[in-house]
């Protein structure tokens, strides 16, 4: 598939960290697999306090 995929931002809760988690679109079922792998090294926050956010630098 050659769509063109956006990145999608998400913010740590814990420490208030943003990075791009993943690219959008993408199918619910890799999304919730995704996010649920998802943790941060640096604060061992899990995927609980992460969310997804507009990033910055978009506008
Ligand atoms: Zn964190």
């Amino acid at each position: 598939m050659s769509e063109t995929r956006k990145p999608q931002w998400v913010r740590c809760g814990e420490c208030g960290h943003e990075w791009i988690g993943l690219y959008m679109p993408i199918e619910v079922n890799r999304l919730s697999k995704i996010v649920k792998g998802m943790h941060r090294p640096s604060c061992a926050a899990d995927s609980k306090a992460i969310y997804m956010t507009q990033g910055r630098g978009d506008e």
